[in-house]
């Protein structure tokens, strides 16, 4: 990695003069030698793009508004819930079923005042990705799903602008820098989304809350080091963040000359939506909407005294958390070893906590001959709202 590739210059110009009120404001951030007025200046010339005001998010918007980065764009377009509230730090108790942009604008805004805070109530998406980012400097990565992440990168990549990307997941969090114009992009490391089926969401993966502080904050570091052209970048090398072990380790990624969107040939010329890679495949779907059952269905069939097998296929400390009565636990990666406990007739559901995994196992018990099985559409989620309020939601 050569220098002018670890240190690009300042990506933005200073903002003149500060006003006595900032000076004060962000005194310890003028005494540092490497930043001084000048680095200040440029902060609040700045224009970041915060995708998501979740877990990543929150850290991001909180530090960058208490830098005094002057322009922080936010992409959201989710509502407050309480199973935010672990790990989404902008967010509050009052804030339950507000907005996410307007009670982060409100934490902002009493954060930092001088902050101009614009709101973009909205998904990214292929047709909306480079008007959105065009007038910002750049763009720092809070989603949760590869989906967006491709759509950010290629949009970053066309439109030359650099990427800070964060992932977290359980107890690992993943860091980097990606500018096409310096080093390498997100597709020169994972060049494709990976197989449909094989991801689990956030909301099925879980993450220790305080990772998002973390790897958020580290986020913030590397996009105030962009701003002001501090320091060595992580361009070109990837993060990799431990907390059981709680160790750092660094690995190399190189710009691929093949890389289907910053490489010589890119094949990659237009935004992509992504949508299908997150879910199931089109198989799974397929035997998922032909064998599904609503949770009111199900419930119908419970009440009329129906003999009905419900197998759960969650993990076991999910289902310690809730279970439907008289269901019993095969966790999914059980499924084959213990398939003779399926009953090999009669009424059979698969249930899972949303629907994707219970999708996963029914279209493969279809394959071995089990064809009568059907699934819960919607999982466990779907049963607490629908039918049963009173039931735990996690
Ligand atoms: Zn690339």
């Amino acid at each position: 990695m050569t220098e002018s590739q670890l240190r690009p210059p300042p990506l933005v110009e200073p903002a003149p003069g500060l006003t006595n009120q900032e000076i004060r404001r962000y005194s310890r951030h003028l005494i540092i030698p490497d930043i001084n007025i000048e680095g200040q200046r440029r902060m609040r010339n700045a224009k970041v793009l915060c995708i998501g005001a979740g877990g990543l998010g929150s850290p991001v918007a909180m530090y960058l508004a208490a830098a005094g980065v002057g322009t922080l764009g936010l992409v959201d377009f989710d509502v407050v819930d309480e199973t935010n509230l672990q790990r989404q730090i902008i967010h509050g108790q009052s804030d339950l079923g507000k907005k996410k942009l307007d009670s982060a604008e409100e934490s902002i805004k009493e954060i930092n005042p001088f902050v101009n805070v614009v709101k973009h109530e909205t998904f990214v998406r292929s047709d909306n990705a480079l008007e959105l980012f065009r007038d910002y400097d750049l763009i720092i990565d809070g989603s949760d799903n590869f989906p967006t992440r491709y759509l950010v990168n290629d949009a970053c990549v066309l439109l030359g602008k650099p990427y800070v990307w964060g992932s977290i997941f359980r107890f690992d969090g993943q860091l980097s820098v990606f500018w096409a114009d310096h080093g390498p992009c997100y597709r020169c490391l994972f060049p494709e989304p990976p197989p449909p089926g094989m991801v689990p969401s956030c909301a099925e993966g879980g993450v220790l809350g305080m990772l998002c502080g973390t790897i958020g904050s580290l986020q913030t570091t590397e996009a105030i080091k962009l701003i002001t052209g501090t320091g060595d970048l992580m361009i070109g090398r990837m993060l990799v963040y431990d907390a059981l072990e709680m160790k750092f380790r660094e690995l190399k990624v190189r710009k691929d000359p093949e890389c289907p969107v910053c490489g010589k040939n890119p094949t990659v010329t237009e935004l992509i939506d992504y949508d299908a890679f997150c879910g199931v495949t089109p198989d799974v779907a397929d035997a998922a909407a032909q064998s599904q059952l609503t949770p009111k269905e199900v419930k119908a069939l419970l009440d009329a005294g129906r003999d009905v097998a419900v197998i759960d296929v969650r993990e076991p400390h999910e289902w310690d958390i809730v279970h439907l009565e008289g269901a019993k636990l095969i966790p999914m990666n059980d499924v084959v070893d213990r398939v003779s406990e399926i009953p090999q007739n009669g009424d059979v559901i698969v249930m899972c906590k949303v629907g994707q995994r219970s999708a996963n196992v029914l279209q493969w018990l279809h394959s071995i001959g089990l064809t009568h099985v059907k699934h819960l559409a919607g999982g466990i989620d779907a049963w607490a709202r629908e039918v049963d309020p009173g039931l735990p939601r996690y």
